[in-house]
C-alpha cells in the first residue's frame, strides 16, 4: 500500500471508504473517498424496480444511487457520477454497503461441480482485502495485440489503448450478455477502447473480426490489474471434499 493510501485511511471518518480507483472528475481531479449510508426501504424499491430489473448493472447504479452520500469532494452525486465509476469500484461498494447495511457475514449456497453437491458458503466481508490503484497512469492500458487488427487496406494495427469499464458500459453489456455472451464482449471492447493503431473510428466490426486470440489477451490485461475485490474464493466441498471456486452472487451483496 502506498503512504498516499495510507495517509487518506487514518483520515477516514465513519462508513467512510477509499475508492480502489477513485473517480475522475471533469477537471481531472480524481477523488478517492466515499461514503456511505445504509439502505432503506427506499433503496429496496429503487433495487425492485422492473425498469432496473433485468440489467444486473443497472441494479448496481441504483442501489449506489441510493447509499452514496459523499464522493470526495464533489458538491453532489448524481446517477451520471455513479455509472462514471469504474466497475471495480462499484464491486467495493457492493461489498461496503453490505457491510454497512447489514454487517461482514453472509452466507449463500452453492453447487458442487464435481458432486453436485449443495454446499452452504459463509464469508466474512470483513475478510475481503481490496487492492488499490496505485499508479494513476493505469486507468489507461496501451500493449501490443499479439496478432492485431488487419484493416481493408492490409495495414496492422497491434498497439491499442483501453480505459477501464465503467457502470456506463457495465449496463450496455448487462443488457445482451445473457442472450449473447460474445456480442457483448464485442460491445464491451468496443467501448474501452480509445486507441486502436493509427484507425481513425473503431466500430464494432473491429472487434467482430478480430481473432479471438486477441480479444482474450485484452480481457487478461484487464484482469492482470488485480485491482479492487475478488468476489470469488476457493472452498472445500463438504461432501466429496474436492476443492472448487465460488462467486458471491449479486443477490446476496444486495441483501436478497
Ligand atoms: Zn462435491
Amino acid at each position: 500500500m502506498s503512504e498516499n493510501i495510507k495517509t487518506i485511511m487514518e483520515g477516514l471518518g465513519e462508513n467512510e471508504f477509499i475508492l480502489p480507483v477513485g473517480y475522475k472528475d471533469k477537471d481531472g481531479v480524481v477523488h478517492r473517498t466515499v461514503t456511505l449510508r445504509p439502505m432503506t426501504g427506499e433503496t429496496e424499491e429503487a433495487i425492485a424496480d422492473p425498469k432496473v430489473r433485468d440489467n444486473g448493472g443497472k441494479i448496481i447504479t441504483a442501489l449506489l444511487e441510493s447509499v452514496i452520500e459523499k464522493i470526495g469532494t464533489l458538491p453532489r452525486v448524481t446517477k451520471d457520477t455513479i455509472r462514471d465509476l469504474t466497475t471495480i469500484d462499484r464491486d467495493f461498494l457492493l461489498i461496503k454497503n453490505r457491510q454497512v447495511s447489514l454487517g461482514d457475514n453472509i452466507s449463500y449456497t452453492d453447487i458442487c461441480p464435481h458432486c453436485r453437491a449443495k454446499n452452504e458458503i459463509h464469508v466474512n466481508l470483513a475478510n475481503i482485502e481490496p487492492k488499490y490503484l496505485e499508479n494513476e497512469e493505469d486507468r489507461e492500458l496501451t500493449f501490443d495485440l499479439p496478432i492485431g487488427y488487419k484493416d481493408a487496406n492490409g495495414t496492422v494495427h497491434k498497439e491499442i489503448t483501453i480505459t477501464l469499464p465503467t457502470g456506463r458500459v457495465q449496463e450496455r453489456v448487462a443488457q445482451m450478455v445473457r442472450a449473447n455472451p460474445a456480442q457483448a464482449t464485442t460491445i464491451m471492447l468496443q467501448l474501452i477502447t480509445l486507441k486502436l493503431g493509427t484507425l481513425e473510428f473503431i466500430n464494432p466490426d473491429v472487434f467482430k473480426k478480430m481473432t479471438k486470440k486477441d480479444r482474450d489477451f485484452i480481457s487478461n490485461k484487464l484482469s492482470e490489474l488485480e485491482v479492487g475485490v475478488k468476489f470469488d474464493t476457493e472452498v472445500m466441498c463438504s461432501e466429496c471434499g474436492s476443492e472448487f471456486e465460488t462467486s458471491i452472487p449479486l443477490q446476496s451483496l444486495l441483501g436478497e
